[in-house]
């Protein structure tokens, strides 16, 4: 499998999601995603993120300030 923008290989790896909704900041950590080698560009699945959709939904119920959630936990 090769970049899309520069033919670089494509190396699976982990990201950091971060997304604000209203005040609140939800960052997930963990999440798995695909990392070009050469141009660093992520790609997170359709799976993956369906899953944060439902990680982003229940830590909306917390109601915190700033929610840290680790996407290996959560599964
Ligand atoms: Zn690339």
């Amino acid at each position: 499998m090769a970049c899309f923008y520069c033919k670089g290989d494509i190396v699976p790896s982990t990201t950091v999601y971060t997304v604000q909704i209203d005040n609140a900041v939800i960052v997930i950590k963990n999440v798995p995603c695909e990392e070009c080698e050469q141009c660093g560009k992520i790609e997170i699945t359709h799976e993956v993120m369906k899953k944060i959709d439902h990680i982003i939904n229940v830590a909306k119920q917390l109601m915190q300030e700033v929610a840290v959630i680790d996407y290996k936990l959560s599964a």
